[in-house]
């Protein structure tokens, strides 16, 4: 189940600020407990602006945190855009529409060839959950395997492959979990071998495997870019007749970074990656894809899409709406525009080269504008108290981040793409200073 983590402990209610204990207090009557806040002391924002978020009272925050407005907070572009067409339009799927069909065909020309195929829906969940009902279909099988700490999503079908979310003991009876790609230095897991066993398990109990469903970035399982194993891996299970789901909706839209402009958008397109045959069936995408907008989708290839339409007929109501679709197609043009995928790369190796140089990091992994930081604590050692406090820390020096991994000692750093190096030499001279105070 979820551990401790940087968020809100309401047994602390008090010792807040008088303004802030109101409306957290009005906000646990109305929303009733199974929300979060983030920090010690819930902060609220009024506005912002690509990566800097301002309060009540009109500081100043930096955003090292927030992967959803990727091209920045409130992006003009975006917001003209969904302005537009709101005050035209705005009506589904069953009627016929340009911009849809055209942001389509624009989406698709960033994905291999063989991924002919976009449906559109509101969120990641509702993508997954379609890409499990797709893979379901297709290939007759039912067993998923995912990786120990993944995150998939909220719906029932997708909570049961959610290890982060429900436990390893949460999960559907169909599903299996296994240890993410570490690097062998790391005393890490080959992933491949961990599959072959999984198929074998799921072969004794009549179950054939319907998908391997993977991060390519491996968030919530702590950020790891190397994926040693992971072809193999796959070739496994597409031997048994399952499918590969490539989880985009965290490293997708850019985020790893790209050294060609506009070349790279998506993780399992990293350098090497497609050499080694790790193409996926499926892809999903949400997130960062209306830049805060709810809208997500799911990539494939047409015969699958096929197989689901000879059973099922699709339609999301809201899900790529001329609203929604409106802010993707700003956000994608904006992605390309500024060259965001090419600055995540540029910021990003300069960051993880400055963080790399502070006291307590043990390593820093990552590609892009997402990274995942391991800190030890003063005995040398993970140290998850030690982790949450250096998040405490930073946000009361109003630069956001917040941990990834099971074991909540790995920082996780993934900011709105317009990042710059000056926000970079703000968050690193804010972590020294942090860092250096524990020593
Ligand atoms: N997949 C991954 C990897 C995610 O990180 C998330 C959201 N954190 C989801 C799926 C679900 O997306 P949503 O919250 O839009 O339903």
């Amino acid at each position: 189940m979820t551990g401790p983590t940087t968020y809100f402990d309401p047994t602390h209610l008090d010792e807040l600020p008088a303004k802030t204990a109101d409306l957290v207090r009005r906000r646990i009557a109305v929303l009733g407990p199974a929300y979060r806040l983030f920090y010690r002391e819930p902060v609220e924002f009024v506005r912002g602006e690509r990566a800097h978020l301002f309060d009540r009272d009109g500081n100043h925050y930096l955003d090292a945190y927030n992967n959803v407005p990727s091209v920045g907070h409130a992006h003009p572009r975006v917001v003209a855009a969904i302005a537009e067409q709101a005050a035209r339009l705005n009506t589904h799927t069953r009627y016929l529409d340009a911009a849809t069909v055209a942001y389509a065909e624009d989406l698709l020309s960033t994905f291999p060839a063989h991924l002919g195929n976009v449906m559109f829906t509101c969120t990641g969940s509702e993508a997954n959950d379609l890409a499990l009902r797709i893979a379901k279909v297709a290939t007759g099988g039912t067993g998923v395997i995912v990786t120990w700490n993944a995150y998939h999503g909220v719906t029932t079908e997708v909570a049961g492959v959610s290890p982060s979310l429900v436990g390893i003991e949460g999960l559907a009876p169909w599903a299996r979990a296994v240890r993410a790609p570490v690097p062998a230095a790391d005393g890490g897991a080959d992933i491949a071998e961990a599959v072959r066993a999984t198929l074998g398990e799921l072969e004794i109990l009549g179950l054939k495997p319907a998908a391997l469903l993977v991060d390519t970035v491996f968030a919530s399982d702590g950020v790891h870019p190397d994926l040693p194993g992971l072809a193999e891996a796959v070739a496994a299970v597409r031997k048994a007749g399952g499918l590969f789901i490539a989880d985009e909706v965290q490293p997708g839209f850019g985020r790893l970074g790209s050294e060609v402009p506009g070349a790279q958008l998506w993780g399992f397109e990293r350098p090497g990656f497609g050499k080694l045959g790790i193409e996926p069936d499926l892809v999903t995408i949400g997130k960062p894809m209306g830049n805060g907008h709810p809208i997500a989708a799911v990539v494939a290839r047409p015969e699958l899409t096929a197989a689901f339409a000879a059973r099922s007929r699709y339609f999301n109501t809201f899900g790529g709406n001329p609203v929604a679709i409106a802010a993707a197609q700003a956000t994608l043009d904006v992605l390309r525009d500024e060259d965001l995928p090419g600055n995540a790369a540029r910021v990003g190796r300069r960051l993880a080269e400055g963080i790399r140089s502070l006291p307590f990091v043990a390593e820093v992994r990552g590609s892009g504008l997402f990274l995942g930081v391991d800190l030890v604590g003063p005995d040398g050692t993970p140290d998850e108290g030690f982790t949450l406090d250096v998040v405490d820390a930073m946000r009361q020096r109003r630069v956001l981040l917040a941990t990834a991994g099971s074991g909540n000692t790995t920082l996780k750093i993934r900011p709105p793409l317009p990042f710059d190096h000056a926000d970079a030499d703000r968050l690193l001279e804010e972590l020294a200073a942090v860092l250096a105070g524990r020593r």
